[in-house]
């Protein structure tokens, strides 16, 4: 090719490239600063010294995998956009406390020619979240890519703020993880090992402060059914999993929320959930494009995934302890019931739901708690609601003194 032509397609590529910039750092300017929110390893639009305190219950939603441009291979993301509107319509008008979005924000990795479109599309679209609800991003393999680096992690941060940080929200500590460290390490040792410092740094933290509830998010599921289950595409290797499994047992973290296998998956480890959400955009299973919602209670958590067509219209959340009503503060237009505890109310866990199957409950016997049945739970199939219980006097269930007969026991699991 001749020079100067060479040097005329130059100067176009670099006038191109100039006003692209503009573009985007004007866009920046006016709608950027909610996304990057996450940054000095904490979220800014929470308070962390009011939120340390419990207030009353409320509810989020986790959304996974809104992944730009995977369901016609990043030529266009027509559906994406489709899908995130629909999901967007439902957080204006249930209004949770905060939505995050565990990961794989767009399908193009930081170097890839599309990244730029997809990411700007995913700004413009989430920019219309309500501004009074914070929008909690979380970094995936696509986001940083399946084996990140110090650059591909510096690009996310450019986009969306910190890749791991930690935020309170009305008595919960909230910990989010760059998981793709977790799942590769070798291209950014020194980020996973000054996240695990971090890590641990931060649990100790939480413990003197006493939270009702430590919820971990991150993108890769640790494990999906068994928590010894074998190393596979979507879950953490053992090596690093079982160690901060127990690191997290230990710490008594309630619950990590994540996503990357496009479909939703449990399990437990111990007592606590191993929760894997399904897709906001394209599906991989069974398992239609939706979200999860979350309700946060003073003892216990509750959480349902919502295929986005069948999303309800209100939350209502059966407060377990008394609801305060802060005046500024918009509340979805669900009813607020305050009950307050039971003394005799037993520790309880319920799956499956709205499962239509034989409902099953699980009775602990000899000195057992509920959690004897947790490798059974695991392999629940989910057609079937079950229930799982601490009797009185065992586990987080406090004695009674009540009969023990059997209506006063089946009017206890009702409380
Ligand atoms: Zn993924």
């Amino acid at each position: 090719m001749p020079s100067y032509i060479r040097f005329i397609l130059y100067l176009i590529a670099a006038t191109s490239w100039g006003a692209n910039g503009f573009a985007t750092d004007d866009t920046a300017k006016q709608g950027n600063e909610r996304f990057t929110q996450a940054d000095n390893r904490t979220f800014k639009s929470f308070d962390p010294l009011r939120e340390q305190t419990w207030q009353h219950p409320y509810f989020f939603m986790q959304l996974a995998d809104t992944q730009y441009g995977f369901f016609n291979e990043n030529k266009s993301f027509e559906q994406e956009v489709a899908l995130v509107e629909k999901a967007v319509e439902h957080i204006n008008r249930l209004h949770p406390r905060f939505a995050i979005v565990c990961g794989d924000l767009t399908n193009a990795t930081p170097e890839h020619a599309r990244y730029r479109a997809q990411v700007a599309q995913y700004k413009h679209d989430f920019s219309k979240v309500d501004p009074d609800i914070p929008l909690v991003c979380v970094c995936g393999n696509h986001d940083v890519g399946n084996r990140p680096t110090a650059s591909s992690i510096a690009s996310y941060q450019e986009n969306f703020g910190d890749d791991y940080f930690s935020f309170w929200t009305g008595g919960v500590f909230n910990i989010v993880l760059n998981s793709s460290v977790l799942k590769d390490p070798s291209g950014a040792p020194d980020v996973l090992a000054a996240q695990q410092v971090w890590l641990s740094k931060q649990l100790g933290a939480a413990r003197d402060v006493g939270p009702n509830h430590i919820l971990l998010f991150q993108h890769h599921p640790l494990f999906l059914t068994q928590a010894d289950e074998p190393d596979q595409y979507f879950n953490i290797p053992l090596e690093r999993r079982t160690p901060l499994l127990d690191q997290l047992k230990q710490a008594d973290v309630r619950a990590v929320f994540a996503g990357h296998y496009h479909r939703n998956a449990y399990g437990l480890a111990g007592d606590m959930e191993m929760v894997t959400t399904g897709p906001v955009g394209r599906p991989l299973g069974e398992d239609r494009s939706g979200f999860r919602i979350v309700s946060v209670y003073e003892t216990k958590i509750e959480h349902k995934y919502w295929a986005m067509d069948e999303v309800p219209e209100t939350i209502n959340l059966a407060s377990q302890g008394q609801a305060n009503s802060t005046p500024n503060q918009k509340r979805p237009s669900s009813e607020v019931k305050p009950k307050p505890i039971a003394k005799s109310s037993l520790q309880r866990n319920v799956f499956n739901r709205d499962a239509p199957g034989i409902p099953i409950i699980f009775e602990a016997g000899m000195g057992d708690d509920l959690s004897v049945w947790d490798n059974v739970i695991a392999r629940l199939p989910p057609k079937n609601r079950a229930m799982v219980y601490s009797r009185h006097g065992y586990g987080e269930s406090p004695s009674s003194d009540e009969p023990r007969d059997a209506e006063h026991i089946i009017s206890s699991m009702h409380r």
